[in-house]
């Protein structure tokens, strides 16, 4: 079957993907005073506006690729209701689940940013929800006493992702096609993947769970054959290269017999390139090689590459995966081998960058004054505060030369702030301090 022809619909296999989240705005705090029959001048009771709905992602098994993604590109969470008067809260609004393969990695589509990794079972948020605006209750004050202003809900975070999956298997089976990589795992595994004598047999990696005994087992993954220029981008290969990248060791297959024509040493040589140019780091993950096909090969055949592969330090398996043959023995090695390695990588979840305060500008900044209290407004102040942890006295300091370089401070002052006047921005409140 021609490799397009596999390609093609329900075989195609899905690990990257672009969609674009919104979480919900928080709904707008109210504006209200208490009416009631033959009382003059009720204080002031709008509620506060309800949360917005977070956008959250779980993990879920059921799912094997990102396909679904490939038709459905928006998710958008509901926002929170207004506030009301007669002190009535809004409701706030359900987060919505997005269900991803697991080992999605989640990024920032735009910065490359990795948002986070859903390997777990737990729930992540990937957008929050806008906070609810206060009512005009929380700002009445002695002196105050009729606040005829509230607070406007936040607006949701709204970002674009990419969906990248990244296989959770602790070995990965590498080499050319047609060595017999998925043969060793339908032998070794209940896994059944796609076996035959030509090239990308393979198209979807294949996970299989290997029994070693009572209670303990570990996941192979037979990972479509790289072929050359696949580090480039080049050929089938590249896109299946990121699902080895979490391995924890990897089992390079090779024809032994190069029954195909081909040279094993030479095969052995360009895979191993291809690793390192796709990501230095497969270069250093413990490898042991199998050769496979020995019943076609000469003894001569074995031995020259044996040879080769140890003299590199390199551990060698001749295995005929068809009948089983030692096989075993290889499996052992990888078990003894996953024992002292590092459980299955995860990928961290990186912070949004802090501009530097040298490099921010003078911005625009909307002020609103509304009986002594000064609401300011401004998209770039919106975006770096997402950068800043409130709780961190260094941070809180980065923040305070941010309102002074990025002219906050004085738009304050030509708005005619005075000392222990009030300052919103968004979700802060201050008093201002000269
Ligand atoms: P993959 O592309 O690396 O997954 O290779 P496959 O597992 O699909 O195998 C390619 C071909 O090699 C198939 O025709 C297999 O039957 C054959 N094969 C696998 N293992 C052996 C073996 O030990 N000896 C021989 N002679 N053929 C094998
Ligand atoms: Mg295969």
């Amino acid at each position: 079957m021609p490799i397009d022809e596999l390609m093609k619909g329900e075989a195609m296999f899905v690990d990257i993907a672009k969609i674009k989240i919104k979480a919900g705005n928080g709904g707008d705090g109210a504006v209200a005073f208490h009416r009631e029959k033959y009382v003059a001048a009720g204080g002031p009771d709008g509620g506060d506006g309800g949360k917005g709905g977070d956008i959250v992602f779980l993990a879920d098994d059921n799912l094997s690729t990102l396909a679904d993604f490939r038709y459905k590109r928006k998710y958008v969470a509901e926002n929170g209701q207004n506030g009301r008067g007669a002190r009535c809260n809004g409701k706030s609004a359900k987060q919505l689940v997005v269900h991803v393969p697991t080992g999605t990695v989640v990024k920032d589509a735009e910065t490359g940013r990795i948002i986070a990794d859903i390997s777990r079972k737990e729930a992540v948020v990937i957008a929050k929800g806008g906070k609810g605006g206060w009512g005009n209750m929380h700002f009445a004050t002695p002196t105050r006493q009729t606040p005829r202003f509230a607070k406007p809900g936040l607006p949701g975070e709204e970002i674009e992702v990419t969906l990248e999956l990244k296989l959770l298997a602790d070995v990965g089976l590498v080499g050319f096609p047609n060595v017999g990589k998925s043969t060793l795992v339908s032998v070794v595994s209940e896994a059944k993947p796609i076996i035959a004598d030509y090239h990308f047999t393979t198209i979807t990696p294949v996970l299989g769970v290997v029994r070693m005994g009572e209670g303990s087992s570990f996941v192979m993954a037979d990972i479509p054959g790289l072929i050359e220029g696949a580090g480039d981008g080049m050929g089938l290969g590249h896109r299946f290269l990121r699902h080895v990248e979490r391995c924890r060791m990897l089992v390079h297959i090779v024809d032994i017999s190069g029954s195909e024509g081909r040279d094993p040493i030479e095969d052995f040589k360009i895979i191993n390139a291809e690793l390192k140019k796709f990501n230095p780091e497969l270069s250093e993950r413990p490898m042991i090689v199998a050769g496979n096909k020995c019943d076609l090969a000469t003894d001569e055949q074995i031995e020259n590459f044996k040879e080769f592969v140890t003299a590199q330090g390199y551990e060698f398996f001749p295995i005929m995966a068809a009948i089983r043959y030692d096989v075993d023995k290889l499996l052992n090695r990888i078990w003894e081998m996953l024992s002292t390695l590092p459980p299955i990588s995860k990928f961290e979840a990186e912070p949004i960058p802090q501009i530097e305060v040298d490099k921010i500008e003078k911005n625009a900044v909307t002020v609103r004054e509304n009986d002594g209290v000064f609401f300011v407004e401004s998209e770039w102040l919106l975006n770096i505060m997402k950068s800043v942890n409130f709780d961190d006295s260094e941070s809180l300091q980065y923040f305070q030369r941010v309102l002074i370089s990025g002219g906050v401070i004085d738009a304050l002052r030509e708005a005619g702030i005075s000392e222990g006047d009030t300052v919103v921005i968004y979700d802060l409140e201050f008093d201002f301090v000269e």
